[in-house]
């Protein structure tokens, strides 16, 4: 069977690098997390005393060649980002990295630089690929797009719950206008802005269990495929 270009986007939170997860161990695909890949990038500025993004901008894109992101599979099949052949997968999780991640999306060479890499990874087919632009810019020839939503109430909800299993301390007000300060800024970027192709299947899953939304994936993924 010919092996198809996954593209899955939408908000922070919707669940999309579980649902992305799920559906690539299903098919036998390689799953890359987009995200994952800003964030290594953040965490290296951070790690550089990087601060203020709006006034260093110049010193990030500097930084970037001295950047290497991988995936590195674990034993039990799960994939781990590394930034220069160290595992960073638990660094990058946290809120101050994905708020960072999210001020470093917006600037131009930060894109390119990721979205080159992206496309090297999936120009073969066999790839669930997910994050805010691989419908839109990175593959835009996706053969299944999908676009996930859920309200910021439900999403931010989720979040604050993965936080507190981290052993983290958030404060649900704080979590709220996280969600919604990232909402608008990846709707609201020059560059590559988060927004639903003409040809992607949207799947709201604010009132779905998370069984429900992987059968009608694998529905929607199966049909694709034919
Ligand atoms: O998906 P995740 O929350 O891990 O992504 C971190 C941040 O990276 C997002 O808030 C978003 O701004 C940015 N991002 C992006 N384009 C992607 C993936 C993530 O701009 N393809």
């Amino acid at each position: 069977m010919k092996q198809i270009i996954v593209a899955i986007d939408g908000y922070s939170s919707c669940g999309k690098s579980t649902i992305a997860k799920q559906l690539a161990q299903y098919a036998g695909y390689r799953y890359i997390d987009t995200g994952a890949m800003y964030r290594a990038v953040a965490l290296y500025a951070i790690r550089n005393k990087i601060s203020d993004i709006s006034n260093q901008q110049p010193e990030i894109i500097a930084l970037l060649p001295q950047v290497h992101i991988d995936f590195a599979i674990q034993p039990d099949g799960l994939q781990h980002v590394t930034l220069n052949g160290e595992d960073v997968e638990k660094q990058i999780r946290t809120l101050e990295v994905g708020n960072m991640a999210s001020q470093i999306a917006v600037i131009p060479e930060v894109r390119r630089f990721l979205v080159a890499q992206q496309q090297q990874m999936g120009k073969n087919g066999g790839i669930v690929m997910d994050g805010r632009d691989i419908g839109t810019v990175v593959f835009p020839k996706a053969e299944l797009k999908l676009f996930l939503t859920a309200s910021p109430e439900v999403r931010a909800e989720r979040r604050y719950k993965e936080l507190i299993e981290k052993g983290e301390q958030p404060v649900m007000a704080d979590v709220l206008a996280d969600v919604n300060d990232r909402d608008y800024r990846d709707t609201h970027r020059a560059e590559s802005p988060l927004k639903q192709a003409a040809d992607a299947v949207v799947v709201d899953n604010s009132n779905m269990t998370r069984e429900e939304q992987i059968q009608h994936i694998y529905r929607i993924f199966n049909e694709a495929c034919k």
